[in-house]
């Protein structure tokens, strides 16, 4: 099952993991209410309107953008919410937008430049074991990076036995380039990331990206998440987080009467 990013951004933030913090709104003036009270809340006077749909590339396609003002958070979420977002990773016809993200901003300007880069957890089905696979090329799609620049990506695979260790969490901080309160909080976010992986019966956290901030907080900017079918059942709060508007008619059906049918796409008829 897959969940929205303001869905994925709640579970890891109850296990600690630092997030840009947001609000959902479904029309324009609620948006202009979370704008109020994050501004309230953060301090922030910028805002990013972000599409809600299960779907990476969002930018790209327009579902991700800038308010400056209470105005312009009327404006662009009025052009967001409703609209048919086409990105690299939706069907060719797109994806109606229902819900938006206000975010608060954090790429604001300091000492030092603001940082991407990217880390995800899965499972790595070949060994059995779960790895974080890691990068310092964060912000853009990892199937470019492996196919440009794959000595810039990292792994660390974790023993059931002994669970992540400290000097891995380390090791990834090192691989990355930091140094200081950065390396710190990097090692923190880590080792909350993978707990928070384990804890939600998880088979993929893709968090792409994860941003140093100019004053060197480590904070989950973006959030992917796939929790396993199987163990729904551990989690009766998950019910809720389902988006059926979202998924495939046919495999809701499926589903429902404990079937795992999964729709190909394709036109050849074989008999
Ligand atoms: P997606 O991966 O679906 O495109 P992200 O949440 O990763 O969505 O956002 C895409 C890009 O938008 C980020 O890599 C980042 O560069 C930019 N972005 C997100 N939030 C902000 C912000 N507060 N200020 C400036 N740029 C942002
Ligand atoms: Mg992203």
């Amino acid at each position: 099952m897959n969940v929205h990013e303001y869905q994925a951004k709640e579970i890891l933030a109850k296990s600690g993991v630092s997030v840009q913090r947001g609000i959902t709104a479904s029309n324009t003036d609620q948006a202009v209410r979370a704008a109020t009270k994050l501004t309230e809340d953060t301090g922030t006077k910028i805002h990013v309107i972000k599409a809600q749909v299960h779907a990476g590339g969002r930018g790209k396609g327009g579902g991700i953008k800038l308010a400056k003002s209470l105005e312009e958070v009327k404006s662009i979420s009025n052009k967001i919410i409703g609209m048919n977002l086409v990105t690299p990773q939706t069907p060719p016809e797109g994806k109606k937008v229902n819900l938006v993200l206000i975010a608060e901003d954090v790429y604001y300007p300091g000492k030092i430049d603001p940082e991407e880069f990217y880390v995800s957890v899965l499972l790595n089905r070949s060994t059995g074991r779960n790895m974080i696979l890691y990068s310092p090329e964060g912000g853009m799609d990892i199937e470019t990076v492996a196919e440009k620049t794959p000595h810039l990506i990292y792994t660390e695979e974790i023993d059931p036995n002994y669970g992540l260790l400290s000097f891995q969490a380390r090791n990834i901080a090192f691989n990355l380039g930091l140094s200081g309160i950065a390396f710190k909080e990097m090692t923190k976010f880590i080792v909350c990331l993978y707990n928070s992986y384990l804890k939600s019966d998880a088979t993929l956290f893709e968090i792409n990206p994860v941003l140093k901030t100019s004053d060197e907080k480590i904070i989950a900017v973006d959030a992917k998440m796939t929790l396993d079918d199987n163990a729904l059942f551990r989690h009766k709060d998950y019910a809720e987080l389902r988006d059926l508007s979202e998924e495939n008619p046919t495999e809701v059906e499926a589903s429902e009467v404990g079937l795992n049918y999964v729709a190909l796409d394709g036109n050849d008829f074989v008999v």
